[in-house]
């Protein structure tokens, strides 16, 4: 077993799922620690500086540069060290399954095959003849991130034995509560001394994000006039019928399942009231920061017409930013992040696919907080599902990557003199 594989085998074992109900405290759970002391202690024993597992689940280390590298700018690899609460993920069990073709079969629940199909993943095919890290079919396999931790501790490991091979000083970043809109919150971006960095948190082998979406969410009151329903001629404004119209003015052709690729959308995503209150939660996405503001006016207007309708008053709209497109904070000078990234796929024998990333990373936030970090594959699959796995070989190929990629930091950029 290579070491990248047994790292993952070993903590995706770790139960370490975040809780969006517990989302005020960080880690939103407990066990959270048991995974961040664990990659502390690696971390160290690797040999790394600086080390340290801090009351909210962060980890930090660095490994020192090759000789000639010390005085470079570091570089973050980061990861999270969550599991998502969209699927169970307590007591995953993996196992490694040899993949001869049709379906992939994770494990039998409740007599039923947990399965994968090449009609609903057509890379199976890549992985004819190979190994696959499946869960048992009851939870997920928490490769994401759980692959991109390995990924990089693996990456760390070989540094760490081989002081000759190039890079600048690494500085590793597990932070909790990915899943749940956290992540690299609390980070003190600040204290790493990097100019830029990677999340590792992506998806297939060769996709590499530096998009994002821009996101907000939108919080819509209604607030409707009540009376008696026997007297409420000409009087009554029901919440209910205005939140409905104000739904049905949404462009209906920009919702999630009719978008795709670069298009935005709005999403309401919940609902509840009277007929005296509605309140409406939409969460808006785009790529374009022209698109996206143009988003947020529409809310605005629909809102502004409804009261003309019925009164100044009775819709009132709320935005509440959430993440920004990462490529807009990304200068001349952090174009060799995606450059490097690029090339350091094709050294590898894989066909970089640039995807703008249609949700948030943790890269985003860190861009916006002046540490450019775009996003790069694990080679998992299926994330958030029972169905997730992970090709052993792509989990192989992502350290070679890695390793590539921060070979290229550890020369002088251009123009910063030799
Ligand atoms: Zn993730």
């Amino acid at each position: 077993m290579t070491d990248v594989l047994e790292r993952f085998m070993r903590y995706v074992r770790v139960d370490s799922a975040s809780d969006p109900d517990n989302a005020s405290v960080t880690p939103s759970t407990a066990r959270q620690h048991d995974m961040a002391r664990l990659l502390a202690d690696e971390l160290a024993e690797l040999g790394c500086e600086g080390v340290s597992a801090d009351g909210h689940a962060y980890v930090t280390g660095a490994l020192p540069a090759s000789p000639g590298a010390e005085g470079l700018p570091a570089l973050v690899l980061c990861a999270h060290i969550d599991s998502s609460p969209d699927a169970p993920a307590e007591g995953v069990s993996p196992h490694v399954v040899r993949y001869e073709g049709g379906a992939l079969v994770a494990g039998v629940v409740d007599g039923e095959p947990v399965q994968t199909t090449p009609e609903q993943v057509p890379d199976l095919a890549l992985f004819e003849g190979q190994d696959i890290v499946c869960s048992d079919g009851s939870t997920l396999l928490s490769a994401d991130d759980k692959a991109g931790v390995a990924e990089i501790m693996a990456l760390l490991a070989r540094l760490a034995a081989n002081p000759e091979l190039p890079r600048p000083r690494i500085v590793a970043a597990f932070v909790p509560d990915e899943e749940i809109g956290h992540g690299a919150a609390l980070l003190d971006v600040e204290s790493l001394g990097a100019c830029g960095g990677y999340t590792v948190d992506g998806g297939a082998l060769g996709e590499f994000n530096y998009e994002c979406f821009s996101a907000s969410e939108a919080t819509v009151t209604v607030r409707g006039v009540m009376v008696h329903p026997g007297s409420a001629k000409d009087v009554m404004v029901n919440a209910i019928t205005v939140a409905s119209e104000f739904q049905q003015m949404i462009p209906a052709a920009e919702r999630p399942e009719h978008t795709e690729g670069r298009e935005g959308f709005y999403h309401p995503t919940d609902i509840s009231g009277t007929a005296s209150e509605v309140t409406l939660t939409y969460i808006l996405r785009d790529f374009d920061a022209a698109d996206f503001a143009r988003r947020e006016q529409t809310m605005r207007d629909v809102a502004a017409f409804l009261n003309g309708r019925y009164g100044e008053g009775t819709v009132s709209v709320e935005i509440r930013e959430q993440y920004r497109n990462m490529a807009e904070r990304f200068g001349p000078g952090d174009r060799r992040l995606v450059d490097f990234a690029l090339e350091a796929n094709r050294e590898s024998g894989v066909e970089p696919v640039v995807v703008a990333a249609r949700g948030g990373t943790d890269g985003a936030q860190l861009t916006f907080r002046g540490l450019p970090c775009p996003n790069l594959a694990t080679g998992g699959y299926n994330a958030h599902s029972v169905r997730e796995f992970v090709p052993v070989s792509s989990l192989e190929k992502t350290v070679e990557v890695l390793e590539r990629l921060v070979a290229k930091f550890a020369a002088p950029a251009d123009g910063a003199g030799a």
